[in-house]
């Protein structure tokens, strides 16, 4: 039998951030991870550079059922309290777009610093190392009993750490949400989040062609039936979006899948900050080229033939088409409505919405209803826009957990 102050379960982003807190705090900590590698999340975000935080990050860049319980977290560890402890390491680092900062080398420059922060926590790491069971406190012991494949661990704290259901290729489980049910905490539907968009094979066919193409785009999505008053309040995401042989993807469709729901239309400015009436009909009064060539100075060529192609009154030179023709072309291109048969799902969703109900859960410290038991990172209903802010999410919640478990154990001990 092990004993230990704390057993931290998954040796990811947020494990291995609050296992360094409480370790470095006097606790004798377990970190344990089923996958024999730590933290391959680290190693694969932001294209192996790790966009691991975003300098402008405030509680309105995510999403939960309750839109205010990251607010204390993010306030007690900031992005630029990350940053300083990058500086600490000497970890070089650039920003690249809208706040977004990733490593100059590599993403293993943060894994390396949060195993020497482990380190300097004395943090004993168990991987691989497969949870079975968890058995709460009762009448004759006071620590939870953990059942793993390298024998019983006793601990009276636990902290569930094992994220999101993305890419269960490199280890992604739905061991938290299973433990929270067990323990009588409520969920929120987990649902596939920041993720590529699809369409059904017809509807698609005239734009599979241009799989590879990005334009710079403004997105937004919201009920068929939304009212002008409620359109006005949904986000609008300025980003770059791209297409693929099955759908959309890119920044701007990533982003907008977060808030998307089944059967809604996403709605697509194709031509944004660009005045397409006026110009169309200055076009007409001037020119004999095909409205596809004129196209061709607002748009992608690829793009403007493909969308000319599929009929038949747009095929012919600008200066023989209907007023009505090329205003029914600008009203479409500025809002390009279209309804995804679903996303591309889990295995290529970057992040998992939903999870443990914050309901159930101390926005202070992370601690659930069950005493002792703290959820952290991605497993919990709170997550964060493309862009450093999952990242952001997981150090904050990690150090408010982190901090709480120092506070209680000098408290037990005194
Ligand atoms: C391709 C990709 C790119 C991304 N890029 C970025 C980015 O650039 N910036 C950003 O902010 N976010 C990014 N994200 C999201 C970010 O990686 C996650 O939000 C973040 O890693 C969540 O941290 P976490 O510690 O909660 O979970 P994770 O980092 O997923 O760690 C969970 C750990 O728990 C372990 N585990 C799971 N089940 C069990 C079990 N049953 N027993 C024991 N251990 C278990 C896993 O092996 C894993 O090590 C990206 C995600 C993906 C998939």
């Amino acid at each position: 039998m092990y004993k230990f102050d704390v057993l931290v379960i998954g040796a990811g982003a947020a494990g291995l951030f609050c296992a360094a807190q409480a370790g470095q705090r006097g606790l004798n900590v377990l970190l344990v991870d089923h996958s024999e590698k730590v933290a391959e999340k680290i190693r694969i975000s932001g294209g192996g550079r790790c966009n691991f935080t975003n300098r402008d990050a405030t509680p309105a860049n995510f999403l939960s059922e309750n839109p205010h319980f990251c607010r204390s977290a993010l306030s007690r560890y900031t992005p630029q309290d990350f940053i300083e402890l990058l500086q600490r390491h000497n970890i070089p680092f650039h920003e690249k777009h809208k706040g977004q900062l990733f490593c100059d080398r590599s993403a293993e420059d943060i894994i390396n610093m949060l195993l020497a922060e482990c380190d300097a926590g004395k943090v004993t790491r168990w991987q691989p190392c497969s949870i079975k069971s968890i058995a709460g406190p009762d009448a004759d012991n006071t620590d939870y009993r953990i059942e793993s494949d390298r024998g019983l661990i006793e601990a009276p704290q636990v902290v569930i750490a094992t994220g999101g259901l993305s890419i269960p290729k490199i280890g992604a489980t739905d061991f938290g949400y299973r433990i929270a049910r067990q323990f009588g905490l409520r969920m929120v539907e987990p649902r596939a989040a920041l993720v590529p968009l699809t369409f059904d094979g017809a509807d698609w066919a005239p734009f599979a062609q241009l799989a590879g193409l990005a334009l710079p785009v403004l997105i937004e999505t919201s009920a068929a039936d939304a009212t002008p008053k409620q359109r006005k309040k949904a986000t609008v995401f300025s980003e770059d979006l791209l297409f693929t042989h099955r759908g959309l993807s890119g920044p701007a469709v990533l982003q907008i899948s977060s808030f998307w729901r089944e059967g809604q239309p996403v709605r697509v400015n194709l031509a944004p900050g660009v005045n397409l009436p006026d110009l169309l009909l200055q076009a007409k009064s001037r020119s004999k080229k095909l409205i596809a060539n004129e196209l061709t100075s607002l748009v992608p060529t690829r793009l403007a033939d493909a969308w000319t192609s599929t009929d038949p009154a747009l095929q012919r030179p600008i200066s023989d088409a209907t007023d009505k023709a090329l205003l029914a072309l600008a009203e479409r291109l500025a809002d390009w409505q279209l309804v995804p048969n679903g996303t591309e799902g889990y295995k290529k969703a970057e992040v998992t919405i939903g999870g443990v109900d914050t309901r159930d859960l101390s926005s202070q410290t992370m601690e659930s209803k069950q005493p002792g038991l703290y959820f952290i990172g991605e497993v919990v209903d709170v997550t964060g826009w493309l862009g450093g802010y999952n990242f952001q999410w997981a150090w904050a919640s990690a150090y408010a957990c982190g901090e709480a478990l120092a506070i209680k154990n000098s408290a037990w001990q005194a």
